[in-house]
């Protein structure tokens, strides 16, 4: 049985094509969409790429862009979508360990991509249907022939930042893929009469796995909004049914007025996962709206791995329950021995969204998995007493800003890269808006002085946005401890109160 991803999405579609599948400035029906994803499935190929090629996109969220993820997996090719905020710097490596045989970018940033792109063919693809890789697809056939897929053909690769700073990119397959679609769908209930407001990025495994599969499985549609805008959500809310968001999007509705147990009455669930959501935002949330938001816990690695519960009690501060066919374990992570219920280790999970390694990096791959399968996550966490599982912490000292990850070992890097600089520390700081926000404590050498502005303006062509500090520190040296370790702990707590004020 063909196990292509788009297959078995397409065995769940609605009987009736024309009930739409998205809602934003364009609307696309089902039977719109099974058109258009030939059409691209068909212009990839005349492109000359091959199932198991990749197709690395850097474009903005757009109805046109989930065409292009959905010919890119019907193609049986390898879909590769790269966060819009990297810069040429980043994006020379991504394409350089992953080399693929096409690119497509926005249009503004066709030359950029041209110079670090390698061999791969460059097409740009605009908002509004335009750019270079439309002549291709507007010509192309509204038929096409199936690529038989395995369960474990590859499907994507996502790259998540190591904490030696270089990126891995997580080799997803179509099993995979379609196994947490399933589940989920199950899980929260998903029908076709759901209509799920959709903010997030859809270059990340939340906005473009989780919701968008998530809700093709169901047969259900979308209300897309090109990003979290506040404005636009309270103007949607009354058609949804259902949003998937990260912490962040519920803090914001919560600062605005207009969140009322009327303007979410048709709202049957709201999900959150990426980040921690905090027990204030929980219980503030469910005082305002009645609704106990269901945080769930995930990884760009395994798709979704548990769940608060959809019926039965939803735990702020938890993450709920392994979802049905994924096994979770917590571990010593000294000696990978099971710990006992209510102690605190490594959280280990096996079971089909589990990837199936990281591209071209078989030694790290080895690293991160059990001799029976099992994938270290490298979060810390606890099974409770009433089987909810907890996560405590993070093993390494990945931050998480806005939702996303920013790991410290690659900021600091650019920040020693600066002349001026001895050392730095980049540690997160609780922030009111973004979860945690980056700071860097830096040592200039000695001899030498530098301004916050003069380091900020220094990363400011070199990483990515998000990643870039939001206050920068200065000190003589570094804590260390005896064995010469950067004392990161200490820093936190010193450091604490930085973003403490909305403003920052
Ligand atoms: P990513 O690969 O970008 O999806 O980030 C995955 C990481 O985000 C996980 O390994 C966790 O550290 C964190 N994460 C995701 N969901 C949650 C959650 N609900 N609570 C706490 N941390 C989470």
């Amino acid at each position: 049985m063909n196990k292509n991803l788009f297959e078995v999405l397409k065995t769940r579609f609605p009987t009736d094509l024309s009930s739409p599948f998205l809602k934003g400035r364009q609307t696309i029906s089902y039977q719109n969409l099974l058109d258009r994803t030939a059409q691209y499935a068909n212009a990839l190929g005349e492109l000359g790429v091959m199932p198991g090629d990749r197709v690395a996109v850097q474009i903005d969220k757009s109805g046109e862009a989930l065409m292009l993820y959905l010919g890119t997996i019907r193609a049986g090719a390898a879909y590769l979508p790269l966060n819009t905020a990297y810069t040429p710097n980043e994006l020379s490596y991504f394409l350089g360990d992953a080399e693929p045989s096409l690119v497509v970018c926005d249009i503004e940033r066709e030359d950029a991509l041209r110079g670090v792109s390698g061999n791969a063919e460059v097409k740009t693809l605009g908002d509004e249907k335009e750019g270079s890789i439309i002549t291709h697809v507007d010509a192309a056939s509204t038929t096409f022939e199936e690529v038989v897929s395995d369960a474990d053909s590859l499907a994507a690769i996502l790259y998540t930042s190591g904490t030696t700073g270089q990126a891995k990119g997580a080799m997803l397959s179509h099993g995979n893929l379609s196994s947490n679609a399933k589940a989920l769908a199950e899980t929260w209930c998903f029908t076709s009469e759901d209509r799920l407001l959709h903010a997030l990025p859809v270059y990340h495994t939340h906005g473009l796995f989780t919701a968008t599969n998530t809700i093709l499985y169901a047969g259900a549609s979308m209300l897309f909004l090109r990003k979290f805008d506040i404005d636009k959500v309270m103007d949607v809310m009354p058609e949804a049914t259902s949003m998937m968001g990260v912490p962040t999007f519920y803090s914001r509705l919560l600062q605005d007025e207009r969140l009322s147990r009327d303007s979410v009455k048709h709202i049957r669930v709201f999900i959150s996962g990426s980040a921690p959501l905090s027990p204030e935002v929980h219980s503030d949330f469910e005082a305002r709206t009645g609704h106990a938001i269901l945080e769930r816990y995930g990884m760009t690695e395994t798709g979704m791995n548990t769940s608060n519960p959809y019926d039965g009690a939803r735990r702020a501060g938890t993450v709920g329950f392994p979802l049905p066919g994924v096994e979770l374990r917590i571990t010593d992570p000294e000696t990978g021995g099971e710990l006992k219920q209510g102690e605190i280790g490594s959280i280990e999970v096996r079971g089909p969204n589990v990837f199936e390694g990281y591209w071209r990096k078989p030694e790290k791959t080895l690293e991160d998995f059990r001799d029976d399968g099992f994938f270290i996550t490298g979060d810390l966490g606890l099974i409770d007493d009433q089987g909810y599982v907890n996560i405590v912490g993070r093993d390494k000292d990945l931050i998480i800003s806005g939702g996303f990850n920013v790991y410290p070992a690659e900021i600091e890097a650019a920040i020693d890269a600066i002349a001026e600089v001895g050392e730095s520390a980049v540690i997160g700081a609780p922030h009111s808006d973004f979860g945690e926000g980056v700071l860097a404590v830096v040592a200039c050498k000695s001899g030498e002085n530098l301004t916050e502005q003069d380091v900020l303006n220094s990363l400011n062509d070199v990483l990515a946005r998000f990643k870039q500090p939001k206050r920068v520190f200065f000190v003589e040296a570094l804590p260390r401890n005896a064995m010469g370790k950067v004392q990161k702990k200490e820093m936190r707590e010193q450091y604490a109160e930085t973003f403490q004020s909305p403003k920052q």
